[in-house]
C-alpha cells in the first residue's frame, strides 16, 4: 500500500482571495491534485488530508508574527479549495481515507500520522499540495528521516515564492534523493 499525503490544499493557500495564497501557480494544480486524489482512494491507497489549524489570534504560535492569519478552524478559508472539497466529502467515510489537522509545518508534528502509516506497513509516499518551501518541504525531510521513499509529484506541488520552490525541488531530488514525478 502507498499513502498519499495531500497537504494544505485550501481556499487560504489556494483561492484567488486567499489569506496567503500561491494564486495560479497553487490553482493550476487542482485538476492533478482532484485526479490523483481519486485514484488513490479508489485503488484503496491511503489518502492523508494534512491540513494546517489554527485559532484565531493565537499569540502562544509561532506563525502569528510571520503570517497573516490562514486556515483559521471553522472558516472557508480552511475547506478544501475547489472540487478537492467536494471529492473528500464524498470519500471521507472510506476506512482508507483520513483527514488530520495539523498545526505545524510538518505533516509529522503533532500528529498520529506516523502511527497510522507504520500500522499499514505503508513504506511508499507520495505528496502534493502546498507550499513546495514550506509545508511540503518541512514534511519531506521528515520523511527522509524517518526512512520513508518518497516521489515528489512536480505537477502537484507549487509556493507563493517562485524561487523558493526552485530551490525546494533541487533539494528534495539531490539533498534527499526524492524521485520526482514529472
Ligand atoms: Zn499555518
Amino acid at each position: 500500500m502507498r499513502a498519499l499525503l495531500n497537504i494544505d490544499y485550501t481556499n487560504d493557500f489556494v483561492a484567488i482571495d486567499g489569506a496567503l495564497t500561491c494564486g495560479l501557480a497553487g490553482q493550476a494544480l487542482h485538476d492533478y491534485i482532484v485526479k490523483l486524489t481519486e485514484e488513490f482512494a479508489e485503488a484503496g491507497d491511503y489518502v492523508a488530508f494534512m491540513i494546517d489549524s489554527h485559532n484565531a489570534h493565537d499569540v502562544y504560535h509561532p506563525e502569528t508574527k510571520l503570517f497573516p492569519p490562514h486556515n483559521i478552524k471553522g472558516t472557508d478559508g480552511r475547506k478544501l479549495y475547489g472540487n478537492l472539497e467536494e471529492l473528500y466529502q464524498r470519500i471521507r467515510t472510506q476506512e482508507n481515507v483520513e483527514y488530520f489537522d495539523k498545526t505545524r509545518y510538518s505533516a509529522f508534528v503533532g500528529t498520529n500520522l506516523e502511527l497510522k502509516l507504520r500500522e499499514r506497513d505503508i513504506k511508499e509516499l507520495h505528496l502534493v499540495g502546498v507550499c513546495t518551501d514550506i509545508c511540503i518541504l518541512h514534511t519531506a525531510i521528515d520523511t527522509y528521516n524517518k526512512g520513508f521513499d518518497v516521489v515528489i509529484h512536480e505537477k502537484g506541488v507549487a509556493s507563493f515564492n517562485a524561487k523558493g520552490h526552485e530551490w525546494a525541488m533541487g533539494h528534495f531530488k539531490d539533498t534527499l534523493g526524492f524521485e520526482i514525478q514529472s
